[in-house]
């Protein structure tokens, strides 16, 4: 398999065709929904290593819970992880669209891997957001150079849609903060080089949320980070979730990200980044359900024919392809909009919600297709059922998702009114 920092090289990885051929700085206009010579490479070498390396795994890891070092190593040498760094990393620094479309490609395969390298990309966002070039090139350039992974620590025990919420403070001594404090849920807690960290750094607990926090990158090796155990979940087995305990932990100046203050606007711009990547994971997901679906309501048959001649069944397929597609166009379009510079808060939260909506209901109906050994381990579906509700809870809950498109209407009506 060639390598993507090949690919990515060779030219600038933004968009569909139509929208890349934007005048530096302007989105193009016009529609058109192929994918550029480019991102075909990007999705087939996607493909193909999801085939070869992921999809022979994934039951076996699910079952072990075992971290996937193995196969993130792989995706690290052929440049599929940590694809948005910048250049002067060492990175690739691929758009959104081209992280989208390997997600997709991965996720089909299995989103417990898909996630693994996500949620470190997560934590890698507000750096390759906010980070001065010489953070980027201390802690992102580490990333290029050795497998490694980072973490993005934001939810507590005591609050995770609220971020208002985060109890974890820092106070400034001298040229160090001293952070204190416990985090939850946290993808790769246990693994990763280092972490994102939210905390209150405002005395005044009525001070806006604005205001009140700041980011910091905490080294994992740092005296008084302890990570828990790793939390059994239900589903994306082989992801590594923890909790994080923060005592007395010294962080020098220079790892606090844009300065005291920014840090919720940091953790909140990370999510318009990421979320396109969640919803093309969920999507890819569910194109698993209907294809393990389709073959199998294809083999099985009741009452002298295929299952799938039942319209009940045939109908129940074509629901899965309706919102499947409905999600892709969906992810595109907020994917779109961050490789262009539009604030795309709205799409992603639209995208994310959708996506995340319609693969819980698309793995149900898998499992219906298949019956009694829908229910069984030992058939694809159940896994999928499993792996798919969390898409439903993190990176903002699709309630949380809801909250920001409804608000984004009513703000825009009452400036229309
Ligand atoms: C496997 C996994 C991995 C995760 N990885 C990370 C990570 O890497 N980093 C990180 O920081 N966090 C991570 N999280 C945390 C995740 O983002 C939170 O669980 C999520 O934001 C919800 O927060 P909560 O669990 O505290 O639920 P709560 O906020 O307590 O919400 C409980 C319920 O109430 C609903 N609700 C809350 N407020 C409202 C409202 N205003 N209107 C309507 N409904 C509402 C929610 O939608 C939900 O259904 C992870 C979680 C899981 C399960």
């Amino acid at each position: 398999m060639g390598s993507l920092a090949q690919l990515a090289r060779r030219s600038l990885l933004t968009g569909l065709r139509a929208f890349s051929t934007a005048a530096e700085g302007k989105p193009a206009g016009g529609m058109c929904f192929e994918l550029s010579p480019e991102q075909k490479e990007i999705k087939e070498l996607a493909r193909k290593f999801t085939r070869e390396e992921i999809i022979p795994v994934a039951a076996e890891y699910d079952r072990t819970m075992e971290y996937p070092w193995p196969v993130i190593k792989k995706a690290w040498s052929l440049g599929l992880t940590n694809c948005t760094i910048p250049k002067h990393c060492g990175g690739v620094e691929m758009g959104c669209m081209d992280v989208c479309i390997i997600s997709e490609e991965m996720a089909y395969g299995c989103s417990s891997m898909k996630t693994v390298i996500e949620g470190s990309s997560l934590g890698q966002a507000p750096l390759v957001l906010a980070g001065t070039k010489e953070q980027q090139k201390k802690f992102l350039g580490r990333l290029v150079e050795e497998p490694l992974i980072a973490a993005y620590c934001v939810t507590e025990p005591g609050t995770g849609s609220d971020v208002n919420g985060v109890k974890t403070r820092a106070e400034k001594k001298g040229d160090e903060y001293i952070i204190n404090g416990e985090k939850m849920w946290i993808t790769g807690g246990g693994e990763a080089n280092w972490y994102f960290v939210l905390a209150r750094t405002h005395s005044d607990p009525k001070c806006p949320a604005a205001k009140a926090f700041t980011g910091f990158i905490v080294e994992r090796d740092t005296p008084g980070v302890t990570p828990g155990r790793k939390e059994i979940n239900m589903g994306q087995r082989c992801s590594d979730t923890r909790g994080i305990k923060f005592e007395d932990v010294r962080v020098p100046k220079e790892n606090v990200l844009l300065g005291e203050g920014a840090g919720f606007k940091i953790a909140m711009g990370a999510f318009d980044k990421t979320r396109p990547g969640v919803a093309s994971g969920a999507t890819g997901l569910a194109q698993r359900a209907l294809d393990e679906a389709t073959k199998y309501a294809l083999e099985r048959k009741t009452f002298g024919v295929p299952i799938a001649h039942h319209q009940a069944i045939a109908f129940m397929l074509a629901d899965m392809a309706m919102n499947i597609e409905t999600a892709r166009l969906a992810w595109q379009m907020a994917a779109w909009q961050t490789d262009n510079g539009i604030r795309n808060s709205y799409m992603s939260s639209i995208a994310k919600a959708h996506a995340a909506d319609m693969a819980n209901k698309c793995v149900s109906d898998a499992v219906q297709i298949f019956g009694g050994v829908g229910f069984n381990s030992e058939y694809p579906v159940e896994k999928l059922m499993r792996d798919a509700k969390v898409y439903q809870i993190y990176e903002g809950t699709s309630q949380i998702q809801r909250l920001v498109i409804s608000r984004h209407i009513i703000d825009a009506a009452k400036q229309k009114a």
